[in-house]
Order: structure tokens, then C-alpha cells, then sequence
């Protein structure tokens, strides 16, 4: 945690969960010898879970407070399910690859996060999660293009959407979205920095559209 207090991680709460969430309880046996270098790691399917200053970045952008409801899109290992977990009061998550949506409920189960905290689908992510909507928080961990507008739509007023937007081959940027929390909720967008992500898959694809 030491190193993501100097790279610029200030909330105590978001560096505390991220102390509580096992790590290599999250990525596939052949790769728990590098669960804890600060990089991304293969999951399979051509899928990477995020290096840790940027599920921390992410998380921070995203402010989950203890009474709050998130929805993740792109569930992949399920650590960042788990980081948000701990934050928040309830979290929602979808993935897309059906493999990977399995061996990451698994995970989640066997490290205790039950229904009551968190709950999983299988599916495109791109509509969002309309009955259990509104969310204080959505956080997507692919790139689309452009930001889906559902999830958007799905923000509570004050809510915040942190997602990384761009092309699948080229510069990609972590954005955070918030909704205002004045009746006619208008959005204001502040990019925060530069990544790279694997891309959306689904309705989001440039190429279904
Ligand atoms: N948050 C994950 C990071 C996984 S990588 C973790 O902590 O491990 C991104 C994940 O997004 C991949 O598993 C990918 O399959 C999934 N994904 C891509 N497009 C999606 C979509 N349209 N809906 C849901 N999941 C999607």
C-alpha cells in the first residue's frame, strides 16, 4: 500500500480495502506467484486484470461511500467486485464471457462476498442494469468508443460513472462522469488520465453499431 500512497492514492478507506481484498485469490493459479507486482495479468480469454494503481485510481474517482449501490461492467477476475464490495453497500456486476463471469463468481463466493453485497449476471453490460437502477456509482473496466448511454441514463443525481473511453487500438482515456444532483441532472466529464484497457465487447463494438 506504500507504494500507492506515493503514487498518489490519499483515500484512507479505498488503500484500506484494497489491504482487506486478497489479491491472488483473484487470478488464475499459474499466475499467483505475481499477484502482487504492479501490473496487469492475464485471466484468459484474452482478458487482464487491471494493475493495482489503476483499480485504485478508478476506485478513488469513484468515490464509493458505505450506503452506496455500484454497478461494475466487466466483472473479468472479480477483484475490482470485490474492492467496491468493501466500500460500498451493495455491488451489481456483469460480464460478458461466460467463463469468465463463472470462475469469478467462484471466487467472489469462496472469499465471502454473499448476494446480499454483491450480485453477478451474465451478459452485455451495455444496457446497464435497469431494475436495479439508480447507482450512486458505475464503473466500467473495457473501452468503448463513447460512453454507452444507458449507463448514463442509469446514474442517480450526484452519481458518478468512471469509465475509459477510446479507440481499441489507440489512445484510450479514464473519464469520470458526474450527474448533478439538481433535478434537470446535467453531466459534467473530467478526464483523469491516460490507459489502456481491453476493449468493449458486445453492443458497444464499433463494428455491431
Ligand atoms: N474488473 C476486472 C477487469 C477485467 S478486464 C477485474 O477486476 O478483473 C475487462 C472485462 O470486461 C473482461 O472480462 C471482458 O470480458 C469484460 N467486458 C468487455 N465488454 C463487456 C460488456 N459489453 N459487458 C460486460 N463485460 C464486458
Amino acid at each position: 500500500m506504500a507504494e500507492l500512497r506515493r503514487d498518489g492514492i490519499a483515500n484512507e478507506r479505498v488503500l484500506s480495502a484494497m489491504e482487506r481484498v486478497p489479491r491472488h485469490a483473484f487470478v488464475p493459479e499459474e499466475q499467483k506467484a505475481r499477484a502482487y507486482a504492479n501490473e496487469p495479468l492475464s485471466i484468459g480469454y484474452g482478458q487482464t486484470i487491471s494493475q493495482p494503481i489503476v483499480v485504485a485510481a478508478m476506485t478513488e474517482a469513484a468515490a464509493p461511500g458505505p450506503k452506496d449501490k455500484c454497478l461494475e461492467i466487466g466483472t473479468g477476475s472479480g477483484y475490482q467486485a470485490a474492492v467496491l464490495a468493501e466500500l460500498c453497500q451493495k455491488v451489481y456486476s456483469i460480464e460478458y464471457l461466460e467463463p469468465l463471469a463463472q470462475a469469478a463468481e467462484q471466487s467472489l463466493r469462496r472469499a465471502g462476498y454473499d448476494e446480499r453485497r454483491l450480485v453477478l449476471r451474465t451478459g452485455d453490460g451495455y444496457g446497464g442494469w435497469p431494475e436495479s437502477a439508480p447507482f450512486d456509482v458505475v464503473l466500467v473496466t473495457a473501452a468503448p468508443e463513447s460512453v454507452p448511454r444507458p449507463l448514463l441514463d442509469q446514474l442517480a443525481p450526484g452519481g458518478r460513472l468512471v469509465i475509459p473511453v477510446g479507440p481499441r487500438q489507440g489512445a484510450q482515456e479514464l473519464e469520470l462522469w458526474v450527474r448533478s444532483s439538481a433535478p434537470d441532472g446535467g453531466f459534467t466529464r473530467t478526464p483523469l488520465m491516460a490507459v489502456r484497457f481491453v476493449p468493449f465487447l458486445g453492443e458497444g463494438e464499433p463494428h455491431r453499431r
